[in-house]
């Protein structure tokens, strides 16, 4: 069954965490980034952006986060009044560590940014550092960390303030693959647990249908939503999975659809487990 851009089953019989309505965003160059675009994502949905570069996958976070305004149409956030601040968590590409910071005061600024009293030693510090396996290096420095120990930090300072929405831009992109298939497996234990609404960014087919209960493709300039894929939502998600044909029936079916929109030829599908 063909879906639309607007509604999706997974996010139609949720409450949704955040919906775009004829959004479009033009930049003060000229640039129209993004849209129309309309789409509604459930409270706790874990749905992946994927498209090529300069699609305006960045730019929708900016959206849902309200760090940036949409030319036309309305983005809710859900508990956010227009224009109010939102409960959401970012994680960028880059961990953007303070190098002269512990671990534990990076995991702690946004608390010290609530003005928090005593923000290095709140529980909610100590609780993110174990969500991402971290609790042992709460004193070392960035630069006595890994690149995927550093991310785990920048996920952890993401949790802190308890966000409902966790915005993900290429977080792992820059991870040699075994630690990337690390953090996929604890960003789904993460989810799991807290089933917080994830969107998350990425340009990676094997990453988002790895991950996902939804896929939405786009296409660039304007970024537009071209397909949305709902992926196996009971399925464990593992190596087993990894490996399996109806995993890499997906990846397939995604792939295709993303080949298209970076071609500029919009289509739609579903894609649900066979
Ligand atoms: P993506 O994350 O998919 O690569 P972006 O949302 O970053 O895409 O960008 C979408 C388009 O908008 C690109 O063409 C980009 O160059 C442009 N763009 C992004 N941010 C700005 C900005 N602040 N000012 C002008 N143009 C921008
Ligand atoms: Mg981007």
């Amino acid at each position: 069954m063909p879906l639309s851009a607007d509604t999706t089953t997974a996010a139609a019989s949720a409450p949704p965490a955040a919906a775009f309505s004829g959004v479009t965003k033009t930049y003060r160059n000229g640039v129209s980034a993004l849209g129309p675009i309309d789409l509604v994502i459930g409270k706790g949905e874990f749905v992946s952006l994927l498209g090529p570069s300069g699609c305006g996958k960045s730019t929708a976070l900016r959206l849902i986060a309200g760090l940036s305004e949409p030319t036309a149409g309305v983005v809710d956030v859900a508990g956010a009044s227009h224009n109010g601040p939102r409960s959401v968590g970012f994680v960028f590409q880059e961990p953007t560590l303070m190098p002269w910071a512990s671990v534990r005061d990076n995991v702690a600024l946004p608390l010290r940014l609530h003005r928090e009293a005593n923000a290095r030693r709140h529980p909610r510090v100590d609780e993110a550092l174990d969500r991402v396996g971290l609790s042992d290096f709460a004193d070392v420095y960035p630069r006595e960390l890994s690149g995927g120990m550093k991310m785990r930090v920048s996920l952890a300072r993401a949790l802190v303030t308890d966000p409902d929405i966790l915005l993900m831009d290429e977080p792992f992109a820059a991870l040699d693959e075994i630690t990337r298939f690390r953090l996929n497996d604890d960003l789904l234990d993460v989810w799991r647990r807290l089933r917080k609404t994830v969107v998350f960014v990425t340009h990676s087919v094997f990453e988002s249908v790895y991950l996902s209960q939804r896929v939405v493709v786009m296409t660039p300039r304007p970024g537009r939503i071209s397909a949305e894929f709902t992926i196996a939502s009971d399925e464990v998600r593992d190596e087993t999975f990894r490996t399996s044909v109806q995993y890499g029936a997906q990846c397939r079916d995604v792939s295709a659809a993303l080949a298209a929109a970076a071609k500029g030829a919009g289509w739609r599908a579903s894609c649900r487990p066979g």
